[in-house]
């Protein structure tokens, strides 16, 4: 017989800890976005911190196996943590794409070596990961990645010399790694010629550069490799056979906050309070009449596409977790996500009506941060991937549809067609 803890056994146990240790939820776990440099460095010092506080009290890696440091149980212990948490404040920072899908392609493809140098370490909240995956030549079609990994063997050792660059990598100016998809082959078709390695990010031969949005922030940046040396160890998986990781790697990140190895409060971004819903502190301080039918319709709407998108979650990870079920099905969830998202955000415009307004929410009450959700809709339909991409995930691996045609399957990659034709 199993001498596992049990669910409610655990429960119990994580109840009173995070009621003795932990201190409300912020602002910043929702949106991390900070005012300052200065400010977002403080905040990643505190998320390391409260992490190794995870970690000491035996909750750092609920679902991580006991031999890299987590706690070695199951789905369902995290989902009762991950309910216990709502409403306190945890390590937002770790979640994606540290947790995932950095941590656990480690999991799934690292050496024992590799997984034992830093999977304790990420537990531990020693080391953030970041993903280096779209260039600036275009991120849907990854396999089309130039950047180049080309093997050397001199006073170094044997390894691999990484020219190229990558962009819109979140956050990677403070990050200690990165999970690196890079072309290895040449002779061969697209997809079989690419190889994953990890490397830090903060070292000479990195120039990392950061990329304005239209709403100031500067979260997104671009790296500049230039012979950056890393040692074959350091290589994820056979040489060339980075597809076979990267669609493993792609399907963890679609997957994202409903991991088994994310720890997060549960129903975060399914946004209520004790005022009760968001969209209805909208509409009231908005001004709009709370008997008209047509505001009502609109909050029913909002909040029907809350529902749906935290219901389609919970059965998508819950056969994620099970093993059942086509593995791309998290590409429905990513999906519906983007599209309902630009939806609320269009509504909750509508419902604060004259008072939206692009400032901050701690401004201007629940309609403040209206207007800059409405401008940045179209974000939650391209990070981790475009919405059209699911769209042919879904169509195509879900539904069995005729693949997209591509004229460059079976063609040597150094000789595929890049940029407009000359002459
Ligand atoms: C908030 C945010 C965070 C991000 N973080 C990271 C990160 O940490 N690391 C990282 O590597 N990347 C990151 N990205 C980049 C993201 O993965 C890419 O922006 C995305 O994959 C799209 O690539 P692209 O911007 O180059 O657009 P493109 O690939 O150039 O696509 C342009 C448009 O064409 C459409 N399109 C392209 N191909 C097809 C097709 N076959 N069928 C139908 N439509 C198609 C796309 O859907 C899109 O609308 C992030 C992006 C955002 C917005």
């Amino acid at each position: 017989m199993s001498d596992m803890e049990t669910v409610e056994e655990f429960r119990a146990r994580a109840r009173a800890w995070i009621k003795g240790n932990l201190g409300p939820q912020q602002p910043w776990d929702l949106s991390q976005n900070c005012d300052s440099d200065e400010e977002e460095l403080k905040a990643v010092a505190r998320d390391r911190g409260l992490q190794r506080k995870f970690f000491d009290a035996g909750f750092g890696g609920i679902c991580f196996p006991k031999e890299y440091g987590g706690q070695g149980l199951t789905h369902d212990h995290l989902r009762a943590f991950n309910e216990e948490l709502a409403g306190y404040e945890y390590p937002s920072r770790f979640t994606v794409p540290t947790f995932t899908p950095c941590a656990t392609v480690l999991l799934e493809f690292g050496t024992p070596e590799q997984k034992a140098r830093h999977i304790p370490a990420i537990l531990k909240g020693d080391e953030f990961w970041a993903q280096l995956l779209s260039e600036p030549g275009g991120g849907s079609d990854v396999a089309g990645i130039t950047t180049r990994a080309t093997r050397v063997n001199d006073e170094r050792g044997d390894g691999w010399l990484i020219n190229g660059a990558k962009v819109w990598t979140s956050r990677a100016w403070w990050h200690d790694w990165g999970l690196l998809l890079a072309r290895t082959n040449w002779d061969v078709p697209k997809h079989t010629g690419m190889t994953v390695f990890i490397l830090p990010l903060q070292q000479p031969g990195i120039e990392i550069s950061r990329i304005e949005r239209l709403s100031g922030e500067t979260e997104a940046c671009q790296e500049f490799f230039t012979d950056v040396f890393v040692p074959d160890s350091d290589r994820i998986g056979e040489i060339d056979s980075g597809w076979t990781v990267g669609t493993r790697w792609m399907y963890h990140e679609r997957v994202g906050h409903n991991s088994p190895y994310v720890t997060r409060p549960a129903g975060l971004g399914h946004q209520a309070s004790a005022e009760g819903p968001t969209v209805v502190r909208i509409a009231r301080d908005g001004g709009a009449d709370l008997e008209d039918p047509s505001v009502l319709e609109l909050i029913g709407e909002h909040r029907a596409l809350d529902i749906v998108t935290h219901e389609l979650q919970r059965r998508i990870a819950n056969a994620a977790a099970s093993g059942y079920g086509n593995k791309d099905l998290s590409s429905i969830d990513r999906l519906f996500r983007g599209v309902a998202k630009v939806r609320q955000a269009t509504i909750a415009l509508d419902l604060a009506g004259h008072a939206a307004s692009a400032w901050t929410e701690e401004e201007e009450g629940a309609t403040g941060a209206t207007g800059m959700n409405f401008l940045m809709r179209q974000v939650v339909c391209i990070g981790g991937g475009t919405t059209e991409i699911s769209r042919n995930v879904v169509a195509e691996r879900v539904l069995g549809m005729p693949r997209e045609p591509s004229g460059d399957k079976n063609v040597p990659f150094k000789d595929v067609q890049r940029g407009p034709k000359r002459g």
